[in-house]
């Protein structure tokens, strides 16, 4: 045993919201745990995400039948305040929420779209399943940016967050208790991590799209990650802050959010069917004419000219479902008995400590040695939080 040698509980892979909810979740509950990191906090869809923490009212409106995801999520933005306003652990009072509320819009022209999605929602909210249930409003009180390309706007109790500032807050809560490691070998009962020699008493991995090269070096056989890859589309320039669904006929053509990049000015992100649609897309500017178009067509109140457009591919990883359709929920399963090994996948960002809570629940059903957890003196470098794509995109005149 050298110098940088150590034993601990539970060795989590991956520092997106899954890994740092639930590594944050497990020292609470008094196991000693480290955070392996890759590359950067959040790199990779956290980063990526449009940040809405979800509590079902899209689906209702949608016309999404699972009824089990919107069992699933329900809860969530309830369980986000009160962390962010510190009220409940894990206390992220120090992150930003940038809008209290989510919108949703049906476009001039979308009628049917409107009476078929009313039956469902009826069914939805009859059941007294939603904890978001979107509010009609009253036209004088929707957002700038819808009007003039709404024939209905709805509110929902759905908080968007500034994901960067809860990694940050996550980064400062976890300080020593998160490392860099370039270099990853799994050797029986130990893990080595840049030449130092680790101990798990059991391992998470919870490195989304990550988790599928992780699989492998344990050597476990390939099948059980999907991916469903996106292209998502950004503007750039003098818009109005605007935080809404666009649904017609039962599909999210267009999911719109605000961020400010560095520099203060605001971008959307939009993401919906045109981000799916693009996802395979190699003409990228033809992709970008496409989602110009849409928008255009979504919103054909907004004024687009002198402003920049940019897109960046994402890819959604979650456990493999047949017919690669989005799995209902969480994901957590044990994939090798020697160290206990467990794989996870949130799905959603929004349903990130409901992942925390069963890892929780598994770990502690494990005969571990609690508390085992001896820092190395010198233990290595510390990830930062990642860069978003609005700093990192090339961006072109909107076409
Ligand atoms: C474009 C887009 C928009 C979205 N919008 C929303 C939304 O509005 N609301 C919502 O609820 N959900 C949304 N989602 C889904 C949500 O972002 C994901 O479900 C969630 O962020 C996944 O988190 P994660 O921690 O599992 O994975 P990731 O965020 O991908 O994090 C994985 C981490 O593991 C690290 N890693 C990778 N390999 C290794 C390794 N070998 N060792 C150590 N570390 C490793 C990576 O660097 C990264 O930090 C969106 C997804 C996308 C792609």
């Amino acid at each position: 045993m050298t110098t940088s040698d150590f034993d601990l509980d539970v060795l989590v892979f991956g520092g997106g919201i899954a890994g740092l909810w639930a590594l944050d979740a497990l020292r609470q509950a008094g196991f000693g745990a480290l955070l392996v990191e890759s590359s950067a906090l959040g790199r990779g869809q956290t980063i990526q995400s449009q940040s809405i923490v979800h509590g079902g009212g899209k689906y209702a409106l949608r016309g999404v039948g699972d009824m089990e995801a919107v069992r699933a999520i329900a809860g969530m933005p309830a369980r986000w305040l009160a962390c962010l306003e510190g009220r409940q652990q894990p206390d992220l009072h120090k992150a930003r929420i940038v809008s209290k509320r989510c919108m949703l819009w049906l476009p001039k022209g979308g009628f049917f779209g409107d009476l078929a999605a009313k039956g469902m929602m009826s069914i939805v909210v009859g059941a007294g399943l939603l904890a978001t249930k979107p509010e009609e409003m009253p036209e004088a009180e929707w957002p700038e940016g819808l009007k003039g390309s709404a024939i209905k706007v709805y509110s929902m109790a759905e908080p968007v967050i500034d994901t960067g500032s809860v990694l940050e807050a996550f980064r400062v809560r976890q300080d020593g208790h998160l490392r860099l490691a370039k270099k990853v070998e799994f050797r029986g009962a130990e893990v080595i991590l840049d030449g130092a020699v680790v101990r798990p008493g059991a391992i998470v991995f919870a490195a989304g799209a990550g988790n599928e090269d992780l699989l492998r070096a344990i050597g476990d056989p390939p099948g059980r990650m999907q991916r469903r890859p996106l292209t998502m589309v950004m503007l750039r320039g003098h818009l109005p802050e605007l935080w809404a669904h666009c649904v017609v006929g039962g599909k999210t053509h267009l999911t719109i959010t605000t961020v400010r990049d560095s520099s203060g000015r605001a971008v959307w992100q939009v993401g919906g069917e045109i981000a799916e649609r693009g996802a395979n897309a190699t003409d990228l500017a033809a992709f970008r004419a496409d989602a110009a178009a849409e928008i255009r067509r979504f919103l054909p109140g907004l004024k687009m000219d002198g402003m920049a457009i940019a897109t960046y591919p994402a890819v959604r990883a979650e456990a493999a479902t047949s017919g690669a359709r989005r799995p209902s929920g969480v994901h957590v399963e044990k994939v090798r008995d020697n160290p206990p090994t467990l794989v996870a996948w949130p799905t959603k960002l929004a349903l990130a400590p409901v992942l925390a809570d069963e890892l929780v629940a598994h770990v502690s059903a494990l005969t571990l040695p609690t508390g085992r957890f001896a820092p190395p003196p010198s233990s290595g470098p510390a990830p930062a939080v990642s860069k978003p794509p609005w700093e990192e995109a090339t961006w072109f005149p909107v076409p």
